[in-house]
Order: structure tokens, then C-alpha cells, then sequence
């Protein structure tokens, strides 16, 4: 009967029988560690992680239920095949060892081709759990990635709307237990339509791609998070920033954008700007990620408003043209 070579550890007190099961069980192709005693059992288990236990119930001082039970409490998630081997033939015996962890139990004088059969059986079993593992391994790797894709826009590569909003949700609450302050930017491309209109709307998409590319570069910190919040629209989360310290996140972004200089010859500014909209707080038990949105959408149509190419702070009521020439508050 083939079955895969396995390293069974064999527990029991009396030479003959151990000399007798070690002969069976080698001429199989198994190894063999012995022990004598149910403390044996469990050290040996401990140190050398066998595939199989052949167990005696009956062993000096602690029996083989109480080795069966320590085995079981020292593997933690992973399971290895315990045999109960007894010359007990008691209905109860049984019971008692599938209780303390056991998974079959034989009666001794056990034949060699019972024995041989039983650890086929257990060996076959522990490779189908093993396949199990590794199956539901994929598969959590496979939902963790899908998880992931459907946060992400698959022009830019940003977060998308849905990832945006849950980064926005999670971070208003750990900035309420930090008492930190957060600060959500939005932004949109200024005069994007003459710039579709202009050079169509394959370059409309390749210059969403090239400023998605400048957002995340300026989004340095390990917290900051950048998405596409939609169409030519994009949403900046910066948790652990104040006024200030967003004003300036926004002063490099639109330096950063000035370095690229992307051509927009339709726009007044010739290259392609964005304008934002800043909203800055400490949230508390009354902040919600809508009530920062809809401050953060009103500066950004302050910023429009007020002639594009700039960013308005909700909280300070300035933007960063007027900050720069020093006529706003500090934060
Ligand atoms: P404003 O400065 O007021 O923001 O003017 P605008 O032209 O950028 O704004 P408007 O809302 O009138 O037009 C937005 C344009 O953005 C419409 C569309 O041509 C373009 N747009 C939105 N989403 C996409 C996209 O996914 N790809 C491309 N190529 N263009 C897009
Ligand atoms: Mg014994
Ligand atoms: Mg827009
Ligand atoms: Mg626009």
C-alpha cells in the first residue's frame, strides 16, 4: 500500500511492542522517533514537529490522553494526526481519546496492514488540509487585492471616490482620538474643458495622469492621501496638519505644477493650474467627513471665484495668492 513517507513519533513504554511497531512502520518507508513516557512524548513533539503520533494510552505516570492534550494545546492552529494505541478494547477508551484530541484510536495487538492503512488514511487527510490552507491562503490574498483595486481609479492610479471616502471617514475619527488637526483639500484643473476641447480627449486623459502624478509626488508624508475624486476633481487628505501647514502643502503643490509647466495654451495662466479648496479642523464628536466636504467645495468655489489658479482656506477666508503677499492670518 503506498503511502507518502511520514515522521511518525511512536509513544510507548514496553520494548517489544515499540520494536515490533518501529519495524511495521519502517518497513513502510516511515521514520521513527521513540519515547517512552508521555513527557517524553510531549518534549520530543515539541522539538521535532513529527507528521503523526502513535500514542499509548497506558504509560508511566501521566498517560497518554494527558500527552495527547498538552500536544494539542502546544500547536496552536496547526493539527497533527494523533493515534491512540491501547490494549484497552472499552468503548470509553475510545471516547476518552478522541476527547483529549486523539483522531482514531487502534487496539493492540494492532495488524501491520491496519496500522499501514490508518496512517494512509491520516497522511491523505493532512495533505487535503494542507491544500485547504493554502486555498483560503489565495483566496484572502486575492479579496485583499481585490479590495485594493476597488479603491483605486484606473486612470491615475490614485484612490478613487469610494477609497477616498472611506480614507476621509477613518481619518476624522483617529484625528478626534489624536486631537490632531486634519485638513482636506479639494481641487479641480482650471479651464479643463478648452483643454479637452482644444486637444481631445485623449490628451485630456494623458494630463489627468500627469497631474495625478504631481498630487502624489507632493503627497510625501505616510499619512497624506491623494484620489481622483472625479472627473478632473481631486481630493487631498492630510491628517496630523493645521492652517498653516496645509497652505503650505498647497503653495508646493502649485509650485510644483508651475515646474511642469504643462502646456494649456487655451487657459489665461498657459499652463495647466488647479484651483482648491482647504477646510482645516480639529474634528470632534460633531465633525462629519460631509460637513468637511461641503466647507472644503465652498472654498474651491471661492478660489474659482476668485480668479482660479489658487487655493482658499474655508477657516482663514484667504487664499494663496493674497497668504503670499501676507495678507492673511497665520493658522
Ligand atoms: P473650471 O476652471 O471652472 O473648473 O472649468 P472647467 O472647464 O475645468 O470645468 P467644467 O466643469 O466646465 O468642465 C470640466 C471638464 O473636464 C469637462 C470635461 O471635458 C473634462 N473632464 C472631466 N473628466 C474627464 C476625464 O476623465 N477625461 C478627460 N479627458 N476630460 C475630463
Ligand atoms: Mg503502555
Ligand atoms: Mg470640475
Ligand atoms: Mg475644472
Amino acid at each position: 500500500m503506498p503511502a507518502s513517507p511520514m515522521h511518525v513519533l511512536l509513544v510507548e513504554d514496553q520494548l517489544s511492542v515499540r520494536s515490533t511497531l518501529r519495524r511495521q512502520l519502517e518497513a513502510h518507508g516511515h521514520s521513527v522517533t521513540e519515547a517512552e513516557t508521555a513527557m517524553e512524548a510531549v518534549a520530543a513533539f515539541q522539538r521535532q514537529r513529527p507528521d503523526l503520533v502513535l500514542m499509548d494510552v497506558v504509560l508511566p505516570v501521566e498517560d497518554g490522553y494527558w500527552a495527547a492534550r498538552e500536544i494539542r494545546s502546544l500547536e496552536g492552529s496547526d493539527w497533527t494526526p494523533i493515534i491512540f494505541l491501547s490494549a484497552r478494547d472499552h468503548e470509553l477508551d475510545l471516547w476518552r481519546g478522541i476527547e483529549s484530541g486523539g483522531d482514531d484510536y487502534l487496539v493492540k495487538p494492532a495488524s501491520a496492514v491496519v496500522l499501514a492503512a490508518k496512517l494512509h488514511a491520516m497522511s491523505r487527510l493532512q495533505r487535503m488540509r494542507q491544500q485547504l490552507i493554502q486555498t483560503s491562503e489565495a483566496l484572502r490574498a486575492a479579496n485583499e487585492r481585490l479590495a485594493h483595486l476597488t479603491t483605486l481609479d484606473d486612470l491615475t492610479q490614485l484612490g478613487n471616490r469610494r477609497g477616498f471616502d472611506e480614507r476621509l471617514y477613518t481619518s476624522v475619527h483617529q484625528c478626534a482620538r489624536d486631537k490632531q488637526p486634519l485638513s482636506l483639500i479639494l481641487c479641480d484643473i482650471d479651464h479643463f474643458k478648452a483643454y479637452n476641447d482644444a486637444l481631445g480627449h485623449v490628451q485630456g486623459d494623458a494630463c489627468l495622469q500627469r497631474v495625478a502624478k504631481v498630487l502624489r509626488s507632493v503627497c510625501r508624508r505616510p499619512l497624506d492621501y491623494v484620489a481622483r475624486y472625479g472627473g478632473e476633481e481631486f481630493g487631498l487628505i492630510l491628517p496630523n496638519t493645521p492652517r498653516s501647514g496645509a497652505m503650505t502643502f498647497a503653495r508646493a503643490l502649485q509650485h510644483m505644477l508651475a515646474t511642469h509647466a504643462e502646456p494649456h495654451a487655451a487657459s489665461p495662466f498657459g499652463v495647466v493650474t488647479l484651483s482648491g479648496g482647504i477646510t482645516t479642523v480639529v474634528p470632534d464628536a460633531s465633525t462629519t467627513a460631509q460637513g468637511l466636504l461641503l466647507r472644503a467645495d465652498e472654498a474651491l468655489y471661492s478660489a474659482k471665484a476668485q480668479g482660479r489658479n489658487r487655493f482658499f482656506s474655508f477657516e482663514m477666508q484667504v487664499d494663496t495668492v493674497a497668504h503670499l503677499h501676507g495678507d492673511g492670518q497665520p493658522g
